[in-house]
């Protein structure tokens, strides 16, 4: 009997749209047996996560994305199985929210001079936890009509030399590796295929990343091709990292990212979990 892992995945803690509790109710009833719930830069969804969990029999892993600034560009790291309470991650985590909000005032104030007021504010109103995230801008802006799709509203507005992108300084890699082991967790890089980096500034970092003690890379993601899956099983296996698999679930909004029923990890590949370091083992 094969076990359906789905180890990445947000709920409204940061920027994705369900409750912990309706999280875990979805995937649950999507036929994930082993959630992680993995929000950006903060913990505060883990707890009523875990309670819903426990209700229904799902394994919750408990998690976060880390935000990461490497050689100017930001890489998501992974911490899976972490323990929320340690003093470390979350003072870490607590600076890294402190950028989130300097970020969103400097975004608000970028789009107001670009013609569009109360951004600030109107993202904010869309928050429903500690984190404001460019997702929320995307809502809102959408919402007001500048664009059709969060797709189209991140490509005009908010990615790299469009007027709503502030670059944040986020934790630095072996710094956010710290707190992930500090906390007892296994980091993981996140989406590997997304950074638009070239294919050897991609090995570099995998080879930092490795030599700073990280455990292994995400090669099954909701947001990666089937060529993304084969090239970064091959990265996991030659850079002797193990393999991830998680649907980075945002929300019932995106119908392209379900919750598990993801592709299986490649042959070759060893899986997150069947490491010693695993909780299971
Ligand atoms: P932030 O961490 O605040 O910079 O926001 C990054 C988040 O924006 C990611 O985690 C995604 O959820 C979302 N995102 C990034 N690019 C896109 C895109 N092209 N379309 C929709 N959502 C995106
Ligand atoms: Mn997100
Ligand atoms: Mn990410
Ligand atoms: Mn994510």
């Amino acid at each position: 009997m094969t076990i359906e892992y789905d180890l990445h995945s947000h709920s409204v803690a940061s920027d994705g749209t369900l409750t912990p509790a309706g999280l875990v109710q979805q995937a649950h009833a999507a036929g994930v047996q082993v959630l992680a719930l993995t929000d950006h830069d903060t913990t505060d969804g883990i707890s009523a996560a875990s309670v819903t969990a426990d209700e229904l029999g799902l394994q919750l892993v408990p998690g976060v994305e880390v935000s990461v600034s490497w050689q100017s560009m930001t890489v998501h790291i992974l911490g899976l199985n972490i323990d929320p309470h340690c003093a470390a991650l979350q003072t870490g985590l607590q600076r890294l929210q402190g950028v989130r909000d300097w970020r969103a005032m400097e975004i608000g104030r970028r789009l107001d001079k670009a013609g569009i007021p109360g951004a600030f504010d109107g993202a904010s109103a869309l928050t429903r936890g500690r984190i404001v995230s460019r997702t929320h801008f995307a809502r809102f802006l959408v919402e007001q009509g500048h664009a059709q799709s969060l797709r189209e509203v991140f490509k005009r507005y908010l990615v790299p030399g469009k007027p709503g992108y502030v670059s944040g300084e986020w934790a630095g890699l072996e710094e956010g590796l710290d707190w992930i082991r500090q906390a007892g967790g296994l980091a993981v890089i996140a989406h590997p295929a997304r950074y638009r980096m070239t294919a050897s500034k991609l090995r570099r970092l995998i080879g930092e990343f490795r030599e700073l003690g990280g455990a292994g890379i995400e090669v099954v993601s909701g947001s990666h091709t089937r060529d993304n899956i084969t090239s970064m099983a091959a990265l996991a296996r030659t850079g002797n990292l193990l393999a991830s698999r998680g649907s980075d679930y945002h929300g019932p909004e995106n119908p392209w990212v379900k919750l598990g029923h993801m592709a299986e990890l490649p042959a070759g590949c060893t899986p997150v979990w069947e490491s010693e370091a695993w909780p299971a083992h």
